[in-house]
């Protein structure tokens, strides 16, 4: 646990509050960042949750309440509803204040939020890189983000002391945060993330496309691989809509090399061509020997 002597921010407004805004308002609680905590979301649900799970101070369904007195405002949103919550709070965000998000794609929050903040307000966007396939603030927990990345992607003129402070938080969160530029990040995450979980979607639509007895089959010997994937497919669909729509340019390009990859595997098994199998898969296992050093491979998950 970590101990910061006063709160790193006095007033915090959270705008939507799902997996991943309700695990970074329990690290806020737990080691009390937050002076207050005020919650907007798109439903009265949602809000109610969060009052019988105590992660807020106060809730409110009109987000530029939320934000009136906030020195931090954090966007815990789908991508899809950057431009429309910008538009709305951006006018009333008082200078000084710091803003910022944890969406998965970050050009997109240069296009659809900055232009709505006032001189003197400090957007500095991040994305921690950890997740499950669950949605929702009762999904949420502290732990989640331990020993993960969060990547920070502030504009070449970012307040030094916002980013400071950002950085700060996600430290507390035991995330060890990377700075990299916004379209360095998408085309990164593009291969790492929104390709595997596009092909996890095709992998399991293809399997609930097939005959009904084939499929009944699919589901029985699932642990053959198949499973693993259907957890990932599982996810919120609207967030990751929007990632697609979000990160289009970089997605298409990674799906292109994926595409002659994939068609180069499909020559060497028509063609009986074992050495060029054991080739790419020898490269692939010190893909993973490499990520188990660098202690990435446990689910998030089993942290809960
Ligand atoms: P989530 O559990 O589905 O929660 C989304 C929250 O946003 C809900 O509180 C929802 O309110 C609110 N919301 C949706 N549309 C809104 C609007 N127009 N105005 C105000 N609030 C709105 O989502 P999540 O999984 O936490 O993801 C949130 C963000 O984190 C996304 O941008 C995603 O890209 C990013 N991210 C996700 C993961 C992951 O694994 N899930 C990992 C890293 C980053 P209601 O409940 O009232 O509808």
């Amino acid at each position: 646990m970590n101990t910061i002597a006063t709160p790193l921010f006095n007033r915090v407004a959270f705008i939507g509050i799902g997996l991943i805004g309700s695990s970074l308002s329990r690290v806020m609680r737990r080691d009390g960042l937050a002076g207050h905590i005020t919650v907007t979301a798109r439903t009265q649900e949602t809000l109610d949750t969060v009052v019988r799970l105590e992660l807020a101070d106060n809730v409110t369904v009109d987000p530029v309440e939320a934000v009136r007195d906030a020195d931090l405002v954090m966007i815990c949103t789908p991508l899809g509803a950057y431009a429309s919550v910008a538009q709305t709070v951006g006018p009333h965000i008082k200078a000084g204040t710091i803003v910022s998000d944890v969406g998965s794609a970050k050009n997109c929050v240069f296009r659809d939020i900055a232009p709505h903040l006032a001189d003197g307000v400090h957007l500095v966007p991040g994305h921690p890189v950890a997740g499950t396939e669950n949605s929702g603030p009762e999904h949420g927990f502290a732990e989640l983000f331990r020993d993960r990345f969060c990547i920070i992607t502030p504009g070449p003129d970012a307040d030094a002391d916002a980013v400071a402070r950002i950085t700060t938080m996600w430290h507390a969160a035991n995330m060890e945060v990377e700075s990299m530029d916004a379209e360095h990040h998408d085309k990164v995450l593009a291969i790492t993330s929104h390709l595997p979980q596009l092909i996890a979607y095709t992998i399991v639509d293809t399997a609930a496309q097939l005959g009904t007895d084939l499929k009944q089959e699919v589901i029985k010997y699932s642990a053959g691989g198949f499973r693993d994937f259907t957890r990932i497919a599982a996810s919120d669909p609207t967030m990751w809509r929007d990632i697609y729509l979000e990160n289009r340019e970089a997605v298409l390009d990674i799906l292109g090399r994926f595409d002659e990859d994939l068609t180069n595997l499909k020559r060497a098994i028509r063609q009986g061509d074992g050495d060029t199998m054991q080739d790419v898969f020898t490269r692939t296992r010190a893909i993973r020997r490499g990520i188990i050093d660098a202690k990435q491979h446990t689910p998030e998950d089993q942290k809960s």
